[in-house]
């Protein structure tokens, strides 16, 4: 039985709004894009976290990125088993058919995954450990980064850097896949590290030379 219910007011009129303005005044490019079909230089891995808005940071429009977001911007290891992969169909699609020239993982602030994450491997998020915690158990690709920062002291400090490291072990695990390794090593694909402060505005590039994010 399907318990779909119709959309709230707010939505409505909110699309409503944009059809009469946004669309009918881009109705050309928009007719355009449905024609020629989808060529995006570049695909995005992003959080969930609503509060994360990778196409006003850039000022895209549509057809701009192919954007994948999932909780704590991770990617798997590649792990060709026959399951069913959201994160890694996403990767392999961009890469294979619509041929992407920059692969973007974009990290943030207060990451609530991230959080997650720390609690769970310093023991305060027992409900995490559980193998029926959907969120525990993707979270476990970050387990590799806790290692990296667990000395340290400062809780604030320790959650920004375990942010930066689901970008770096999403930057590491992207490199598993043969197709990307490939593509990066002929020189057709680059792959960034990014992380942005919601508060501040503010983004940081993983710099491979130097070892640590710098601010952009
Ligand atoms: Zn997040």
């Amino acid at each position: 039985m399907n318990h779909a219910k119709p959309l709230p007011g707010y939505l409505i009129q909110r699309y409503q709004g944009w059809k009469a303005t946004s669309y009918a005044e881009n109705q050309t490019w928009y007719r355009r894009l449905a024609e020629v079909g989808q060529h995006p230089r570049a695909m995005v891995i992003s959080c969930c976290d609503s509060r994360v808005h990778v196409t006003s940071i850039f000022g895209a429009d549509q057809g701009e990125f192919f954007i994948h977001r999932n909780i704590a911007n991770l990617i798997p290891k590649y792990e060709p088993d026959g399951e069913a992969h959201g994160t890694s169909a996403a990767v392999e699609y961009a890469v294979s058919v619509l041929k992407v020239a920059h692969l973007i993982v974009l990290g943030h602030s207060s990451c609530g995954g991230v959080k997650g994450c720390l609690d769970m491997c310093t023991g305060h998020a027992p409900e995490l450990e559980e193998k029926s915690s959907f969120v525990g158990r993707w979270m476990d690709i970050l387990r590799p980064g806790y290692e990296q920062v667990k000395d340290m002291a400062d809780p604030v400090a320790q959650l920004s850097a375990l942010e930066k490291q689901a970008v770096l072990v999403s930057l590491d695990n992207l490199m598993t896949f043969p197709l990307v390794a490939e593509e990066v090593q002929g020189g057709r694909l680059s792959v960034h590290g990014l992380w942005t402060d919601i508060g501040e505005g503010s983004l940081e590039y993983f710099d491979p030379a130097k070892g640590q994010f710098q601010p952009v």
